[in-house]
């Protein structure tokens, strides 16, 4: 019987993909775990097609039948688009089930969940697995995650008060204003989820201590969970890439990059889910084309009537062809930020985004859209000094003066180019982590060590 370890992916491709590297990496420590990744299907869903994925032959994949939670089957109150943090309940029978059918064939040494399945702890606890949680953003959002009682308690205030500041170790100072947002029950569910990373048996953080050396410090140390018990050891495996969304260049923008100076090209890119309405589209239309810089646009907008040309400024996407190149929707961002022409990147502070960025020594502008991503600029601009703040409005809108200033700021100034060295250098430390006997490649030794060690666990009996 083979030693089995198994990932319990979140929905979403992104999601799947970071857990599809994870055991990839698991493998390259010690081939002789065997993988399975648990897919949530939701059941009005399709199957996503695990064939295409060609990786290694000991990754295996299992459909995780979920039932999507409705009004009458949760009393979790969350807006639909954040239904995803309360699906992994929905799925706990069947988790249960797979699980007991999995020892029965094999040594089920340990499961790693995607922090978003953080209710499947009901199930693990009962069955006595050891509980790993997958964190895929940075160190110093986790360590806010993990204060969000704090969150909660000042939340009174800083509602009165529009914001307020909060210290929290491993990150600098920073307003209520730059928290995730909780709309609904979602704060319940953050407190949930940190409570159950607290109490879980390891933390796996896509990190180094290059990057996140503070905020990791933190946690290692325990200043961020509860005092009266120890804290879980946390596992800095990062920075980990994954190719999510395919690299194929079916708009031709890397060719078009091939014919630019080296260092000359701004991109801008906003993740899987960053839309525009159409006059902020119109008002970075505008910045970029007086900022003078050379730019590779991915242009996503909130309306799908309307044809590029229609969205942008009249005459702009003429007058700045020798310059710029727009495509639309999709673009593959991480072999476009590792080629040699671009030299800066106007970001929505993605983690994924921001770790492309380190490992190819590109320097940010920052431009926070959802989730954690204005703790994320906290973190890029002050900790880590590898980014400038966007300014935008109460409502989150950006200036054309704001964008075009920045983006000439970052290319052709002083602080531009302390911020690029800065960058380069890390990018230099966060390769070495990776390498052998780097910090990420030990920790994960540790980890796949201490699985091995670990006595063989037997779940399975038939009265369960
Ligand atoms: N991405 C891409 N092309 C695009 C937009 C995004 O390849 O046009 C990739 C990007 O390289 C990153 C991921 O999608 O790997 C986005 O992840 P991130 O954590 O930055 O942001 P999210 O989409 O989760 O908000």
């Amino acid at each position: 019987m083979k030693d089995t370890i198994v990932l319990y992916s979140s929905v979403g491709r992104g999601h799947l993909f970071s857990m599809i590297e994870l055991g990839n990496l698991i493998l390259t420590h010690n081939p002789s775990f065997s993988i399975k990744i648990l897919i949530p299907t939701p059941t009005n869903t399709t199957k996503i097609d695990t064939t295409t994925f060609g990786c290694n032959s000991s990754i295996t994949f299992h459909h995780l039948p979920i039932t999507p939670p409705s009004s009458t089957t949760t009393t979790i109150n969350l807006p639909p688009h954040l239904r995803i943090f309360d699906l992994a309940r929905h799925g706990n029978l069947n988790l249960h089930h797979v699980l007991q059918s999995i020892s029965k064939t094999s040594f089920l040494k340990a499961i790693v969940l995607d922090f978003m399945n953080y209710s499947a702890t009901e199930v693990t606890t009962t069955l006595d697995i050891p509980t790993f949680f997958y964190y895929t953003a940075g160190a110093a959002s986790l360590c806010v995650l993990l204060h969000w009682n704090i969150v909660e308690q000042n939340k009174t205030r800083f509602i009165k008060d529009n914001h307020t500041y909060l210290e929290v170790p491993g990150i600098p100072r920073f307003s209520t204003q730059e928290l995730p947002p909780s709309p609904g029950d979602l704060g319940k569910v953050f407190l949930q989820i940190s409570a159950n990373m607290s109490e879980s048996d390891g933390i796996i953080i896509n990190t180094c201590n290059a990057i996140d050396g503070r905020a990791i410090k933190a946690l290692e140390e325990g200043l961020c969970f509860p005092e009266e018990r120890n804290p879980p050891p946390v596992f800095c495996i990062g920075p980990v890439i994954s190719v999510s969304g395919g690299e194929k260049d079916d708009n031709g923008c890397l060719s078009w990059l091939d014919s630019q100076p080296s260092q000359s090209v701004v991109l801008l890119s906003f993740g899987s889910l960053g839309r525009f309405s159409k006059t902020q589209l119109m008002e970075i239309a505008i910045g970029l084309e007086k900022s003078e810089q050379r730019f590779l646009w991915v242009v996503r907008s909130d309306s799908d009537e309307e044809s590029l040309k229609e969205l942008l400024p009249q005459g702009f996407l003429e007058r700045t062809k020798e310059k710029g190149m727009v495509v639309e929707n999709w673009a593959p961002q991480a072999a476009i930020l590792s080629h040699d022409s671009v030299g800066g990147f106007v970001t929505h502070c993605g983690w994924n985004s921001v770790l492309e960025a380190v490992c190819e020594g590109v320097p940010m502008v920052a431009w926070p859209l959802y989730a954690e991503q204005k703790l994320n600029r906290v973190v890029l601009v002050k900790e880590m000094k590898v980014g400038l703040a966007l300014k935008e409005s109460e409502d989150g809108f950006v200036s054309a003066t704001e964008l075009g200033d920045r983006v000439k700021e970052l290319m052709n100034s002083e602080k531009g180019k302390e911020i690029r060295e800065r960058i380069l250098n890390m990018k230099v430390s966060a390769v070495e982590a990776r390498e052998e006997d780097g910090s990420s490649y030990s920790a994960l030794n540790r980890l796949t060590k201490s699985w091995k060690e670990k006595d063989h666990l037997s779940i399975f009996s038939p009265n369960t």
